[in-house]
């Protein structure tokens, strides 16, 4: 039995002001009947890893880069995000894919280098419109697990993230159909690829302005093990209730 997931991305908002989110949320949903994870940018990892101290919400990066050390000026190693109090890390994000021109192969380096760090690597997937509009949503999610997921992936150091390109911050939602034939689609793909046992405990999430209205139609459809959550993660009045709709 997979354990329902609510992630956190809060992309590249929050200063230290908002740290007082995070009190919130430890108070109504320390200990909540699923997980919770919440990435904050990485100025704050290390101050909000103390601020929900205590309750059983976990925090995490949201990119590392594919090496231990070296001269990567600007970039953040997995160890180090371990260092500062994550467990998790977001990888190839498709913002990250757009803004920073990262491929599949890259993702796959930096998820091998979060789980030698013992990190669980969150790794997105995603198409664009156009490419749904073509046909090729499949195609495409089937390429990007393959080429970005690692070699011997198990569901304590591996998460999927389904993000449809076009339902990022765009309130557009897929319906519940097209979300449960992508993730049938994936649980496919990973017990295929390993095994299973292995294949059966990866948690699938789904992304894409999930809301608190919609949170619950999309936790009804088959293969969802919950949410990987922009917008909405920022304010606990909003996160809170799809943290509900999973429990
Ligand atoms: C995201 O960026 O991962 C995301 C799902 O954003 P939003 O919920 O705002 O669409």
């Amino acid at each position: 039995m997979r354990r329902k997931l609510a992630a956190g991305n809060w992309k590249m908002n929050g200063t230290s002001a908002e740290l007082a989110r995070l009190t919130t949320l430890a108070e109504s949903h320390g200990s909540a009947g699923c997980d919770v994870l919440i990435c904050p940018p990485a100025t704050l990892l290390s101050r909000a890893a103390e601020a929900l101290s205590g309750s059983a919400i976990a925090v995490g990066g949201q990119d590392c880069h594919g090496a231990t050390s070296g001269a990567h000026t600007g970039d953040i190693s997995a160890g180090m995000l371990k260092d500062a109090g994550a467990s998790h890390v977001i990888l190839g994000h498709s913002e990250r894919r757009a803004d920073h021109g990262e491929g599949d192969a890259l993702v796959r380096t930096k998820s091998e280098a979060a789980i030698a760090a013992g990190l669980t690597a969150v790794i997105c997937l995603g198409e664009s419109l156009s490419e749904r509009d073509a046909g090729q949503t499949l195609d495409v999610i089937g390429t990007q697990l393959e080429g970005s997921t690692p070699d011997g992936a198990s569901g304590a150091r591996v998460v999927i993230a389904y993000e449809p390109v076009w339902a990022i911050g765009t309130g557009k939602v897929p319906t519940t159909d097209q979300i449960g034939e992508v993730h049938d689609f994936i649980r496919t793909g990973l017990t295929r690829r390993f095994g299973a046992e292995a294949g059966d405990a990866i948690r699938i999430l789904y992304g894409g302005s999930v809301k608190p209205g919609n949170a619950a139609e999309i936790f009804a459809v088959s293969n969802v093990d919950g949410a990987l959550v922009g917008g909405a993660s920022l304010k606990p009045e909003d996160f809170g209730p799809i943290i509900d709709a999973l429990e």
